[in-house]
Parts: C-alpha cells; structure tokens; sequence
C-alpha cells in the first residue's frame, strides 16, 4: 500500500512471475515493522529495461527471481563475497545510485534448519540448480557430506566439482544411507501437488527432510515421509528467512526476532486462507502443524 508520500518503493523482478509470493511476505512485513514501504512484482522478459527501472525509479531493494538471479551479475558494481562461489543473486540493494548484489537463500537455510546438526552427516541433494548451490555451500560451510541426484547427471557434476560429493544415479537412492534429504527441484510445487522427486522411497525415522517448495507448504514428499515419521521442514521458514534478511541489508537495521517469524508465518498461511488463494494448498491443518 501506498501510504504517505515518503513511502519507498521496492520491487521482485523475474519473468514470468505467476508463483511469486514476495509481495505478501514483504508487505506483511513493512506493515508489522512500521516500513513505510511497499513491493510490487515486475515482470519483464528484458533484463536491461528492468535494471533501468531500478535506477530511475531509485528503488532501495529488489528481489531477484529466475530467470534473472545469475544473469544480474553482469549489471551489478559490487556483491558481496560468497557471490563469487554461489554465481546468483536475489537481493539488489541499492546505495548512492550503486547496485549492490547479495544472496540471502543462504540466510534463510541457516535458519531452517537451525539446531539441526550436520557435521558428518550424509545429505541427499535432489537437484542442482541454483538453491541447491546455497544448499551445498552452507553444507560445505558446516562439514556435511553431500551426495547429488539430478535430473542432468552433468549438471550435478559440475555442482560436485564445485562444492565437493559424490553424484549418485535414481536407481542408487535406495541402497545409499542419507541422514538428510534436501529437495531443491520444483518437483511437488502447485500446481503439481502430487509430483514427488523421489516417488516410493523408503523414509526412516531417524531422517530430516527439507523441502525448499512452499507453496503447497505440505509437499507430496514431506508427506510421505511424515507417514514413515521422519522429521519434516517445508521452505516457509527458508523464505521468511531470506526475505527478513532482505530488509535487513536494505535498512541497515537488525529486525529479525523469533516473534517476527512466527507472527509473519501465521500471517502468510492465514492470508492464504482468507482469501482462498489459489497459489497455496493450505488446510487448517497446516495452520496447526506451523
Ligand atoms: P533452477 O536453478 O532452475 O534449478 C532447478 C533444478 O531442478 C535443476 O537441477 C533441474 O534439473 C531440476 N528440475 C527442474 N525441473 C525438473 C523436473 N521436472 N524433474 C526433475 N528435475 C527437475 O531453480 P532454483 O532457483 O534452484 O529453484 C529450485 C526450487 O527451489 C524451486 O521450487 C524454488 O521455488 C525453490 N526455492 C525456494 C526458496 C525458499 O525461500 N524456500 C528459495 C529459492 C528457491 P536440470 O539440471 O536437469 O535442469
């Protein structure tokens, strides 16, 4: 909302950007922190009219999604550090006409999976995208081992070259032993609620899965392995995370708060509910079980 005529304005860019829910969990948290500020979603398949946009406008914050987040780099003057290993960008903050890049998927994993321990531990990566370069370099950062299946073997590969691990094949899942399961494909994601990335698997109880979807905030892999009581993470606190990050770099100003998470948690899934979206499958349920 616009409220005053000091109210920033901030912007997500991607394309196409149907699945966003970074205007939401923004604008919830603007309202809650008292940010006199608003994000709107700006979907352009050119990449130059967009940076364009950031500067004429003067825009403080922007959030990058694909297809843009390693692409931006070209039109950055700085990112920070670990940039250099992730090769991706979701944050441009912008000070004295100078667009600096971050990524802040990393943030948010430390945050979902905090007090979870990982040193020696075994995780499958299921896919080898960019989140899954996050993924591996805060499990590199914590000395877990990492094993990759993807779809594109080279892919993952190139991912092992990168971050370190063995890549394994689809008909070796089974005969491995993983402490910890991460799904960083769009396998499951609305509207493909019943798409599973690992279908007829044989969860144990001693196991974490972490699905980074969230949106449905239940997956059909977390599902499933919930019926074999192994531990379950949705990608909501991931995305809360990365997002209150942000803002954080933006206002150069700690706002992060264990009540914070979990007022703008409820916030998001009760809004889904209100207004019957269609971009969540959430139940009462899922109100309960967060
Ligand atoms: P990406 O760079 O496009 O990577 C996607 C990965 O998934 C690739 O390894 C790709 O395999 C694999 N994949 C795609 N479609 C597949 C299919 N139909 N079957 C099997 N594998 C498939 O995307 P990304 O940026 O890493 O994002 C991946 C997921 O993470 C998305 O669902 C996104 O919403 C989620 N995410 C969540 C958060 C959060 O805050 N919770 C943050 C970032 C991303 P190939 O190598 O074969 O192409």
């Amino acid at each position: 909302m616009i409220n005053t005529n000091k109210t920033h304005l901030n912007m997500v860019i991607g394309y196409p950007l149907i699945h966003t829910q970074s205007p939401v969990l923004h604008n919830t948290i603007y309202h809650e922190m008292h940010i006199d500020a608003t994000l709107l979603a700006f979907s352009n398949k050119d990449i130059k009219s967009l940076i364009q946009a950031i500067k004429t406008l003067s825009i403080g914050l922007t959030a990058v999604t694909m297809p843009f987040k390693e692409q931006i780099l070209e039109h950055l003057d700085c990112y920070s550090p670990e940039i250099t290993t992730l090769k991706s960008v979701n944050t441009i903050i912008q000070r004295e006409n100078k667009l600096y890049g971050y990524n802040t998927d990393v943030d948010g994993i430390r945050y979902a999976l905090r007090g979870i321990p990982l040193s020696n531990k075994k995780v499958l990566l299921l896919g080898a995208g960019g989140a899954a370069r996050a993924v591996a370099y805060f499990m590199k950062e914590n000395n877990a081992q990492l094993l990759w299946l993807n779809r594109t073997r080279k892919n993952a590969e190139n991912r092992a070259n990168e971050f370190g691990g063995e890549v394994i094949q689809k008909n070796e899942v089974d005969r491995v032993s993983v402490d910890i399961i991460v799904n960083t494909t769009p396998l499951g994601m609305y509207p493909h609620f019943n798409c599973s990335p690992l279908p007829g698997y044989q969860f144990n109880s001693e196991q974490i899965v972490f699905d980074l979807i969230y949106n449905p905030i239940h997956t059909a892999l977390l599902k499933q392995a919930k019926m074999h009581n192994a531990t379950i993470l949705s990608g909501l606190d991931m995305f809360i995370g990365q997002g209150i990050r942000q803002i954080e770099l933006w206002t150069n100003k700690t706002i992060f708060s264990e009540n914070l998470m979990q007022k703008i948690k409820d916030d998001l899934i009760k809004n889904q509910l209100n207004h019957r979206s269609e971009q969540y499958e959430v139940s009462q349920n899922e109100l309960h079980d967060h």
